[in-house]
């Protein structure tokens, strides 16, 4: 895989977890290329596959990204308040 940026050596572990916390965070919204997962990787929940095809690479259910989303709205990120009820479910 062309992971990129793999460190070795003694990068605090706390550090490496929140930036792997961070990136587990973009890939669920960004939806880099990747295999859509068919259970959700946070609760295992299945993922419908109408949800897998319109989001290529997705890997949680609308459950946990919604979960997700919201925890990166109380970080500062982007609140968006567009209408839940367009999307996938
Ligand atoms: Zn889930």
């Amino acid at each position: 895989m062309a992971g990129g940026w793999a460190k070795d050596g003694a990068v605090s572990e706390q550090i490496e977890a929140s930036i792997n916390d961070e990136l587990a965070r973009l890939k669920a919204r960004r939806q880099p290329r990747g295999e859509s997962l068919t259970h959700c990787a946070e609760c295992d929940e299945e993922i419908p596959e109408a949800r897998r095809t319109a989001l290529p690479g997705v890997k949680l259910c609308i459950d946990c990204m919604s979960e997700r989303d919201a925890t990166s709205a109380k970080r500062g990120g982007i609140n968006r308040r567009g209408s839940k009820d367009s999307q996938l479910k």
